[in-house]
C-alpha cells in the first residue's frame, strides 16, 4: 500500500512504538521501507557556545543507540536521528524522503487528556502524505 512509511518516535519511551511498527509493517508494500525517526531538539546558538564541541554528535549517537534498542532488533526498519524542531523536521523529512505515510502516536505518555499532542497535531495538519494516528 505504501512505499516509504515514517514512524516518528520521541526520545522518551512511548508504549505505542510497538503498535506503530506493527501497523507500518501491515501497511507497507512488498519491498517498501520503514524509517523510525527521532528528532533531537537543536541546541540554541546562545547555549551552544557554552558547551563543549562535539556534544551534539555524542547526543545523536546516544539517541540512535536508544532508538535501536527501542526497535528491539527489528530488522526491517531503519533508525534515524536528526537535529531539528520536532514537527517541522518530521514534515521536512517526509517531503524530502518521498514518505507516503506517517504513523504517529496521538500524544506522549501521560498526556491522555489531549486528543492530539502538539507535534501530532502539526503533522496531521501539514503532512504532504497520509497520516495514521495511533491512540
Ligand atoms: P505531546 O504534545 O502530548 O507531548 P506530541 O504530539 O509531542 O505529544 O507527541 C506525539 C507523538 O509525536 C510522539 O509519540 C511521537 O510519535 C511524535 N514525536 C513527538 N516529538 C517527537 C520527536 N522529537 N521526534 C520524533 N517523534 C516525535
Amino acid at each position: 500500500m505504501y512505499k516509504h512509511i515514517l514512524v516518528p518516535i520521541a526520545g522518551d519511551h512511548n508504549p505505542h512504538t510497538g503498535e506503530a511498527l506493527e501497523i507500518a509493517r501491515a501497511l507497507r508494500d512488498k519491498g517498501g521501507k520503514i524509517t523510525a525517526l527521532t528528532v533531537l531538539e537543536a541546541i540554541p546558538p546562545y547555549v551552544a557556545q557554552h558547551i563543549p564541541a562535539g556534544i551534539d554528535e555524542k547526543n545523536r549517537e546516544a539517541a540512535l543507540a536508544s532508538l535501536n534498542a527501542e526497535l528491539g532488533g527489528v530488522k526491517d526498519a531503519k533508525a534515524e536521528v536528526v537535529h531539528g524542531h520536532s514537527a517541522r523536521t518530521i514534515l521536512e523529512y517526509a517531503a524530502e524522503m518521498d514518505v507516503d505515510c506517517i504513523i504517529i502516536a496521538s500524544h506522549r505518555p501521560g498526556m491522555q487528556d489531549y486528543f492530539l499532542g502538539s507535534t501530532a497535531a502539526k503533522v496531521v495538519r501539514h503532512a504532504p502524505c497520509a497520516v495514521h494516528v495511533v491512540r
